[in-house]
C-alpha cells in the first residue's frame, strides 16, 4: 500500500482482535502502540472463553476509549458452558467495557465440541444477549442452517449483531443481510487462493454494514509486501486489508474508512476519539 492512501485510511477500528492470546504476551504494548500509530484507533478484544473475556477485559480497562471487550464462549469450547460460567458471563456482560456478547455461535468444520452442545451453548448466549441489549459477535463455519434457524428463533429480541470474519458464498451473504447483520470482513479477501470470491461479494454489502478486522494472530493477509518475519497477524494491518476491500468496492480509500469506522461505533456504541 501506498503512503498516500495509507493516510487517507484512518481512522480505523479492528472489531475483532484476539489480543489476549498468548503470541501477544512478549510485546502486547508495542503491538497496541504500532496499531494505534497505524491509525487504528479503536480495537474490539475478542473473548472465546471465559478466561479471555476476562483477561478482554482487564485489557480494555489497562486502555480506555481504545480497546474493548466481548464476552461470550467460542463454539470450540461450548462443552465449557456450564450453569456457573453461564452465570460468570451474565456478570460480565454488564462491565462498561464489553460491547458485545461473544464470539458465539456455530463450528461444524472443526467439531471440537458435539452439535448439541454448541447449540446450546449458542441458544444461552443469544439470551444472554437480549437481556443485556449488547449487540452479538458472531461465529459460523459449515453450520450456516442450523446457525440462521437458530438466530431467527432469537433475532426479535436482539441488538444486532455481527457475522465475524464472513468467508462465505452469495447466499449465505444474503441470508445475513436479511437478519440485518452487519459483515466482518478479514484478510481473507487478501488471500488468492480461497478468498477471491469475496473481492465481488463485498460490493453487494451496504456500506453502514461493512466491518474490518484482522482476527490477529490468525490470518495474516498472504499478499503483504515485504512478506513479514512472523506469520502472526497483529491489527497494524487493518489499513492494507481495508485498502483491498475499498479497491474491491471501487471506493476511495476515505471513503471506506468513514463508513466502516462509523458502522463500528453505530454496532458496538464506542465513543468517538480525539484521532476522530
Ligand atoms: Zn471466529
Amino acid at each position: 500500500m501506498a503512503e498516500n492512501d495509507s493516510t487517507r485510511m484512518r481512522p480505523l477500528i479492528d472489531i475483532g482482535i484476539n489480543l489476549a492470546h498468548d503470541s501477544y504476551d512478549g510485546d502486547r504494548d508495542a503491538v497496541i502502540a504500532r496499531a494505534l500509530a497505524a491509525g487504528v484507533v479503536q480495537m474490539i478484544v475478542t473473548g472465546s472463553s471465559a478466561a479471555s473475556s476476562r483477561a478482554a477485559i482487564s485489557l480494555s480497562r489497562q486502555h480506555p476509549g481504545q480497546l474493548f471487550a466481548t464476552a461470550g464462549v467460542h463454539p470450540h469450547h461450548a462443552t465449557e458452558l456450564t450453569a456457573a460460567v453461564l452465570a460468570e458471563l451474565r456478570q460480565l456482560a454488564l462491565e462498561p467495557q464489553v460491547v458485545a456478547v461473544g464470539e458465539c455461535g456455530l463450528d461444524y468444520y472443526r467439531n471440537y465440541s458435539p452439535h448439541a452442545a454448541q447449540q446450546q451453548a449458542f441458544h444461552r448466549q443469544l439470551e444472554l444477549a437480549g437481556e443485556s441489549g449488547k449487540p452479538v459477535f458472531l461465529h459460523q463455519r459449515d453450520a450456516h442452517e442450523d446457525f440462521i434457524a437458530i438466530l431467527r428463533e432469537h433475532g426479535a429480541t436482539i441488538a444486532g449483531g455481527v457475522a465475524h470474519c464472513f468467508t462465505g458464498g452469495a447466499a449465505e451473504l444474503e441470508s445475513y443481510l436479511e437478519l440485518g447483520l452487519a459483515i466482518g470482513i478479514t484478510g481473507w479477501i487478501c488471500d488468492e487462493r480461497r478468498g477471491s470470491h469475496l473481492l465481488q461479494l463485498v460490493r453487494r454489502i451496504p456500506a453502514e454494514r461493512l466491518l474490518l478486522e484482522t482476527d490477529g494472530p490468525y490470518l495474516l493477509p498472504r499478499d503483504l509486501i515485504p512478506k513479514p518475519a512472523s506469520r502472526r497477524n497483529e491489527p497494524v494491518y487493518l489499513p492494507h486489508i481495508a485498502a483491498v476491500v475499498a479497491q474491491a468496492r471501487g471506493e476511495p480509500p476515505e471513503t471506506l474508512a468513514r463508513s466502516s469506522t462509523e458502522a463500528a461505533r453505530r454496532l458496538f456504541r464506542l465513543p468517538r476519539t480525539d484521532a476522530r
